[in-house]
């Protein structure tokens, strides 16, 4: 029942938690009456308190609380990078050579800062890539410089990246959460079946696996649960490749195992 389908008047009804107020509509999983103050909105639908702190209800939530403050692979990476450069840095400042172990030296400083996830560390790893490419110009490395610039693009798509802003802690829209759901969690084995079944127009062995992946995937799918269960086309898509990709295997070696067969015969 939607808010405008609740009757109102004398008759109206009332909300379940407090009876002196008209209810405004009801909650889409138990079904109680609820007034203004006890609904609660999950993903565009009206619930009431208790159902709203549901997982299943909630799936959005309960996903941005598992990655909160979890590092993603860019953090590990800058962590990695750090470690190899601070040895790299003492290296360099023993054979005086000053204004390469600085930038390393900076780099790693960034590289463990975002590693620990301290708030300063996403600027720093904007800021780091203009000062080394502004560095190697005035040096006159102009290969060096355009590295350089390349990484500041990297930087900027890592920073604004929603997975790398919840290792971060930072709030991010219900739009992107559920963009990056997608991506994670919505029967993300599809997908997988698809890159196996691409896989296979090179190597014959992973066709049979990317159709058995599809099949899989395509028995997962379900667009009427709560979350949905999608990616149809993908699971589909990949046992249509894998199946193709097994005919035209099939075509190119047969002839070829024929020939082998005719002369272990003959032999
Ligand atoms: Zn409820
Ligand atoms: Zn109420």
């Amino acid at each position: 029942m939607s808010v405008a389908d609740v009757p109102s008047g004398p008759w109206a009804a009332r909300c379940a938690t407090h009876p002196e107020e008209a209810a405004t509509g009801t909650c889409a999983r138990c079904g109680t009456f609820l007034c203004g103050l006890c609904t609660r909105t999950v993903l565009g639908r009206v619930y009431c308190g208790p159902c709203a702190e549901r997982p299943e209800v909630n799936f959005l939530e309960r996903f941005r609380l598992g990655l909160w403050g979890r590092r993603d692979a860019w953090a590990w990476a800058a962590g990695i990078a750090c470690a190899l450069l601070v040895p790299l840095t003492a290296f360099l400042l023993v054979r005086g050579e000053f204004a390469v172990g600085a930038g390393c030296a900076l780099s790693a400083g960034v590289g463990g800062a975002f590693f620990l996830g301290l708030p300063w560390a996403r600027h720093a790893l904007l800021a780091a890539p203009v000062v080394l490419a502004l560095g190697s110009a005035l040096r006159g490395w102009g290969y060096a410089a355009v590295g350089f610039g390349c990484l500041f693009v990297s930087a900027l798509s890592i920073v604004s990246s929603t997975r790398n802003q919840l290792f971060f802690q930072r709030e991010v829209s219900e739009k992107q959460l559920l963009r990056l759901w997608h991506v994670r969690e919505n029967n993300p084995l599809a997908r997988t079946a698809l890159s196996v079944a691409l896989g296979g127009v090179f190597l014959p062995v992973m066709a049979p696996l990317a159709i058995l992946l599809g099949g899989w995937a395509l028995s997962r799918v379900n667009p009427t649960s709560y979350p949905p269960v999608g990616r149809k086309g993908q699971a589909l898509a990949a046992i249509g490749v894998g199946v193709t990709a097994l005919a035209l295997w099939g075509l190119l070696l047969w002839p070829r195992l024929g020939g082998l067969l005719d002369r272990l015969m003959e032999g």
